[in-house]
This record gives C-alpha cells, sequence and structure tokens, in this order.
C-alpha cells in the first residue's frame, strides 16, 4: 500500500462502482469511508449474481465499445484503463476462476456474486476502508457539509473529496432508488431523468391470448424494428406484455420511439429457417382435410405460442390466403405501447451527463465531487457490459480523486 496521504474520502453508495473507488483509494493512501443506505453493500451486485454473474464480456474491445451506443466517445478511455481482460484478472486475483460462456458472455465458475464480494469487502476491510451502514445520503446542508439520515438520527460531516456512485433507479428495493436526482439538481447540477433500460413492454392483449401464454418463451424467432435493429433470439410473453433478452436489446430505440410517437411495432420472423418463398411454396402444398393449425405445424413448424401470436394479430381473412399468411409469418408486426417502469427494469439510461463532468469524472459546477457507476447518463445492454463500465468508472473516479487531492 502507498504512503498515507492525510486525506479523507468520502464514497457514498456501496455497489460496483463505489467499492471499486474504495480499493483505489485505499491503495493511494487516503482515508476512506463508504457510506450506504442498506443495510449491507452491493445488494444490486449481489441480485446480478443470481443470474450467474455475468460480469463482462470476451468479445474485442471494438465490438466491446460499440455496445455503449452514443456514450461510446466517454466510455472508452475508462475502458482503455480498465477494460474486460483487466476486470476478469481482477476476478482472479481476489481467487475466482473465470470461463467464457457459449454466448461470449464471461462468468466466474462459481457463477455467483456472495464468495466474490465477501472476499473483496474483507480484502477492503483489511486495508482500512470502514464502512458506514444504513446511512442515507440527504444532500448538502446550508454550510456545504454533507447530510445523512442515520439510526442515531441526523448527522453531517466533511470529506477532502466525495465520491457518489449511487446507482440508477431500478429496482428500489436494494438501494438505488434514484433520490439523489433530485439532491443533484438542487445543487445546481444538471441531471437527465432516469429512464428504464433493458426493460420489457406492455403489449394489449387479448384476455385469452394472456391467459393462455402469460410466462411463455418465444424461441428462436427474428426481432427486427426499423431498419436499425436485428437480431435472433428468445423472449417471454407476460401478463402485460414482453421481456427478455431479445427485447432488452431493443429496449433503447424502443423506449425512444414510444416516448416520441407513443408506440413502436417490432416485426417477428416466426420461421427464421425458411425464407418468404419457401414458407409460400411449404403453405401452398396440399392441405387436404388438415385443420390449418396442423398445417402450419407440419409445413412450416409454426405451433403454440406462434400459432397463438398470428390469430392474435393477423386478420382473419389472412389465415385463408397463402401469401398474406406467408408474410405474416416473416414480418408479424407487433405494437408496443409502453416501457414497463424504472423499477422493474434491469438498469437505467438518464443520469449525470458527462458535460456536466470533467475529465476525472469530477462535477464542474462542484469540485472535489465526483460520480461513478450506473448514476452516469450512459446505458448497454445486458452481456456484462454494465458491470463492466461501472467497475471502470468506479476506478476512474478513484483515481481522478488521487489526481485532485495532488
Ligand atoms: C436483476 C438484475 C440483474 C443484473 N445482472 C447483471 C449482470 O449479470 N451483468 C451486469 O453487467 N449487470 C447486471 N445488472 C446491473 C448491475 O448490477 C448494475 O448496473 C450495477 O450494480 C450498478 O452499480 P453501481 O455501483 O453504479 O450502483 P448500485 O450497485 O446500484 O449501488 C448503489 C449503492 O448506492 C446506495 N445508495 C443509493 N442512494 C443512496 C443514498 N441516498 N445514500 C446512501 N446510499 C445510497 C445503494 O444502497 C447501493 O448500495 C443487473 C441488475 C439487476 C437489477
Amino acid at each position: 500500500m502507498a504512503s498515507q496521504i492525510n486525506k479523507s474520502v468520502a464514497i457514498i453508495g456501496g455497489g460496483p462502482a463505489g467499492l471499486m473507488a474504495a480499493e483505489v483509494l485505499i491503495q493511494g493512501g487516503a482515508r476512506v469511508d463508504v457510506y450506504d443506505a442498506m443495510p449491507s453493500v452491493g445488494r444490486k451486485f449481489l441480485r446480478a449474481g443470481t443470474g450467474g454473474l455475468n460480469i463482462t464480456h470476451s468479445e474485442p474491445f471494438g465490438q466491446f465499445v460499440s455496445r455503449y451506443g452514443s456514450r461510446r466517445a466517454q466510455i472508452e478511455p475508462l475502458l482503455k484503463q480498465f477494460g474486460p481482460n483487466d476486470l476478469q484478472a481482477w476476478v482472479h486475483k481476489l481467487g475466482f476462476e473465470t470461463f467464457i460462456g457459449s454466448s461470449g458472455r464471461v462468468f466466474p465458475v462459481c457463477m455467483k456474486a456472495s464468495p466474490i464480494l465477501r472476499a473483496w469487502l474483507k480484502r477492503l476491510q483489511d486495508h482500512g476502508v470502514t464502512f458506514h451502514l444504513r446511512h442515507k445520503w440527504q444532500g448538502w446542508n446550508e454550510d456545504a457539509s454533507l447530510g445523512f439520515e442515520t439510526p442515531e438520527g441526523e448527522m453531517s460531516l466533511r470529506a477532502d473529496a466525495v465520491i457518489l456512485s449511487l446507482g440508477g433507479g431500478s429496482w428500489r428495493r436494494l438501494g438505488s432508488d434514484g433520490k439523489w436526482v433530485e439532491l443533484l439538481r438542487q445543487a445546481g447540477v444538471k441531471v437527465e431523468t432516469l429512464k428504464p433500460s433493458n426493460c420489457g413492454f406492455d403489449v394489449q392483449w387479448s384476455e385469452y391470448f394472456r391467459e393462455r401464454f402469460n410466462g411463455q418463451p418465444l424461441k428462436s424467432v427474428i426481432l427486427s424494428f426499423k431498419d436499425s435493429f436485428r437480431r435472433q433470439g428468445e423472449f417471454i410473453v407476460t401478463r402485460t406484455g414482453v421481456e427478455g433478452s431479445l427485447i432488452y436489446a431493443a429496449s433503447a430505440q424502443l423506449r425512444d420511439e414510444i416516448e416520441a410517437r407513443g408506440k413502436a411495432v417490432i416485426q417477428l420472423d416466426l420461421a427464421p429457417n425458411f425464407s418468404l418463398e419457401q414458407v409460400n411454396e411449404k403453405l401452398a402444398r396440399q392441405r387436404g382435410s388438415k385443420s390449418l393449425a396442423s398445417h402450419l405445424e407440419r409445413t412450416v413448424g409454426i405451433k403454440g405460442l406462434k400459432a397463438g401470436l398470428l390469430r392474435e394479430f393477423v386478420p382473419k381473412k389472412y389465415l385463408s390466403d397463402t401469401p398474406l399468411l406467408a408474410k405474416a409469418i416473416k414480418g408479424l408486426s407487433i405494437p408496443l405501447v409502453a416501457a414497463r417502469p424504472l423499477d422493474e427494469a434491469i438498469s437505467s439510461a438518464g443520469g449525470v451527463p458527462f458535460e456536466e463532468l470533467d475529465e476525472h469524472l469530477m462535477l464542474r459546477k462542484m469540485p472535489g465531487v465526483f460520480c461513478a457507476g450506473e448514476m452516469l447518463d450512459w446505458e448497454a445492454p445486458t452481456g456484462g457490459y454494465l458491470l463492466t463500465a461501472c467497475f471502470a468508472s468506479g476506478r476512474a473516479a478513484g483515481f481522478g480523486v488521487l489526481n485532485w487531492l495532488g
């Protein structure tokens, strides 16, 4: 460890971003106190572990950084300092092996976050990081000190530098409730409203469809949206609409379209293994006395949920018109009418815009106050991109503080 620099740093928010900042700062010789509103830190990280903890992705760096879309220019420099390979090496050093899944996603072999978090917290505590739990930050007091609500009542404190790593606004029960948005706005910082990202969408199913297919997976379809999104995958039909990996991947575009135009119409190719001509030709074969349902199943493998979707969205007259039916199978239009609420989303878009920050992630209007993690205004699909950028920005903020404290 480096020699003490006798400066105190308050990190507010003990998720992956805040803990990574704490690691950098304690190694840099600062006195580090982590404050968190919850009775324990890293709750969203632990929740991510129930899905196997997809920590990062193994694709080439150029492709990896493209996942941050319009924020690539701001996230790329952070990932150049601490990217997917560094993150894997960091996990290994903590004592955990990783493996690359068939989709290129990277997971710890233990497929859980709890042992990793436990080992990490022990290392941080052994190095002198102090944790203050059940300390809910309430903003700045008139004398510019930090105000907290604690089980012992209100408390105020000062530090030589502050890192805010308060998370987004999804899954409030895990601690990040987005209440900080108003606190920063009151302090004069511009903050983009938090929006759901990697979220499900509402579809106005008929009562029959909802009862019959709620919870069923729609396997291997191609989802297209305008000319900007086309991907093969699967998703789940829910009581209210649709959710799951394929929907999440398109969610930013779909959400923005609904915001601008009131709805987003996706196109589903229900028979991705056949061309339109092949579907046409197969459907035109002699049906004899067979029902349409068994004809569809026998010729193009459409049954169950796929057949249900056709009946839900295709006008009745199409069902007896082979070319129209084939067209519907290769491009079924489904209108999405609303994004599911932020609290249900995997992550948040919006937050502190990079224009409000300098290159060390310090607020331009508040020297000595840094921001990191999901509370920054970027978004990315699932696939390990969220955690990777949270770790990388936490690390960058930590180094930013060391640099600022001189
Ligand atoms: C169900 C689910 C599964 C996920 N799976 C994955 C995955 O497999 N891979 C992946 O890359 N990402 C995944 N994510 C996303 C990932 O977990 C988050 O992006 C990441 O945890 C954000 O890190 P953070 O440090 O910015 O914020 P958080 O982890 O949200 O931490 C913020 C902390 O700040 C504290 N806090 C908030 N407000 C205050 C306040 N006023 N005072 C004091 N403390 C406060 C909170 O209690 C919390 O501990 C998943 C998310 C969810 C919900």
